[in-house]
C-alpha cells in the first residue's frame, strides 16, 4: 500500500515568462516505510501544459549515501480523456541533485526492474495529487 505525504507547494516566478511556477515535493511510503520521493514542476502560462517530474526510489529510510537510489524523470500531460505519462532523459530533468541517486535515461528506465513501481506511483499522482490534477484539468478545458 502506498501513501503520499504532501508538503506545502513552493511557488516562484518563472524566469522565462514571469508566470507562476509551482514545485511540489512528496514523500511516498510503502507499507509504512519510506520508499520514494517525487518532485513535480509546472508553470501556469506556458503553452505546453505538461508537468515535469522525477521519482527517486531507493533507501529513503536511511541517512546514508544515495548509492541505492535510482531516479526516473518523466512528464505528465492529458489528451482528451486520459493522463499520459512519458519517461524522459536525464538531461531533460531540471533536478540533478546527488541525493536523488543515479538519474536514468528513458531507455535505461524502461528496462529497469523498478519501472513498475514508477508507474504505480504515477497512478497515485494522477489520482491523489490535487494540485497536479487541477493543473492538468485546466489545460484540458
Ligand atoms: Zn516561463
Amino acid at each position: 500500500m502506498l501513501e503520499i505525504e504532501f508538503e506545502n507547494p513552493n511557488i516562484s516566478v518563472c524566469e522565462c515568462c514571469g508566470g507562476k511556477t509551482t514545485r511540489l515535493t512528496r514523500f511516498v511510503h510503502k507499507d509504512g516505510n519510506a520508499f520514494a520521493i517525487y518532485y513535480l514542476s509546472f508553470t501556469d502560462n506556458h503553452p505546453d501544459k505538461s508537468i515535469i517530474g522525477i521519482i527517486s526510489i531507493g533507501d529513503w529510510g536511511s541517512d546514508g549515501p544515495p548509492k541505492n537510489r535510482k531516479s526516473f524523470p518523466f512528464k505528465i500531460w492529458t489528451n482528451e480523456k486520459n493522463y499520459q505519462i512519458g519517461l524522459i532523459d536525464k538531461i531533460e530533468s531540471p533536478w540533478q541533485d546527488a541525493l536523488l541517486g543515479e538519474i536514468l535515461n528513458r531507455n535505461e528506465a524502461l528496462k529497469h526492474n523498478w519501472i513498475k513501481d514508477v508507474f504505480h506511483i504515477t497512478d497515485h499522482i494522477v489520482a491523489e495529487d490535487i494540485l497536479a490534477i487541477e493543473y492538468l484539468n485546466q489545460s484540458n478545458g
